[in-house]
């Protein structure tokens, strides 16, 4: 039986000489896992398509509970990420993340579109950091886990010198509300984090990366989304420590 699907390369094993299985993420069944005859032959019609962060039109052929690639038709490409290898460290670990994380045979609104903005953004980002944090924050919140950063959950105000979040309830509180004796875990958010923060959930898909932040109010972003990702999907990812390892400018 056959089924198309638009789809992102996020994963590739190869098999002998020829041929590879890739993993394909669509919005209709999460992860495809598929396998490409041939595709590492220089004159084989799948040789792009089968490449890592390929976007194309998979035309898949399914028996059982296996799919091989019947045909594909390129859309967009983004090998230009392999030529810097920070821009390739960080698209893994977004590969990592959706291939682990996005549940199978399940619909994914929007996912392909929102992690090829990702590609886009990490292609011609001068800061990585800040496309890393605005990847980590919406895609908890598309996995489910959405925090409420409208205003203070207590009094409802927008904007308050001090701003408290606290990740394992998804609130954000104010200083005057706060309880000064709360043993759980908090970030104290400077106004640009926060205003960041919101961008990145609350703006539509292709405007969730843009916005501006610097010094500490971005290395407070970077340690908040961070935390926030790993302790809501139980993870960790070896993808991210590489990027981390290799970053050359290691202070945000
Ligand atoms: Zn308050």
């Amino acid at each position: 039986m056959l089924f198309t699907y638009d789809g992102i390369v996020v994963g590739r094993r190869e098999i002998g000489d020829n041929s590879c299985f890739i993993d394909i993420l669509t919005d209709e069944q999460g992860i495809v896992e598929a396998t490409a005859h041939g595709a590492k032959k220089m004159n084989s019609a799948l040789l792009s398509s089968a490449s890592l962060f390929s976007y194309s039109t998979f035309c898949l052929n399914k028996t059982k509970l296996r799919y091989t690639v019947n045909s594909a038709k390129p859309k967009y490409s983004f090998h230009e990420i392999g030529s810097d290898i920070e821009k390739l460290a960080l698209a893994s670990y977004f590969a990592q993340a959706v291939k682990f994380c996005t549940p199978e045979e399940q619909n994914q609104d929007s996912m392909v579109r929102f992690f090829a903005i990702a590609l886009f953004e990490i292609n011609k980002a001068k800061r990585l950091e800040t496309v890393r944090s605005a990847f980590e924050f919406r895609y908890s919140a598309m996995l489910g886990y959405r925090p409420d950063l409208r205003a203070c959950f207590n009094c409802g105000c927008y904007e308050h010198d001090e701003m408290f979040f606290l990740p394992s309830r998804g609130e954000i509180v104010c200083g005057d509300c706060f309880d000064r004796d709360y043993g759980g875990r908090y970030f104290v958010l400077p106004k640009e984090t926060l205003s960041a923060l919101r961008n990145i959930l609350y703006a539509p898909l292709d405007r969730a990366f843009r916005f501006n932040i610097s010094g500490d109010a971005a290395a407070v972003l970077s340690r908040v989304t961070e935390s926030y990702f790993l302790s809501h999907t139980e993870r960790t990812f070896p993808a991210l420590e590489y990027y981390k390892g290799i970053r050359i400018d290691n202070i945000v």
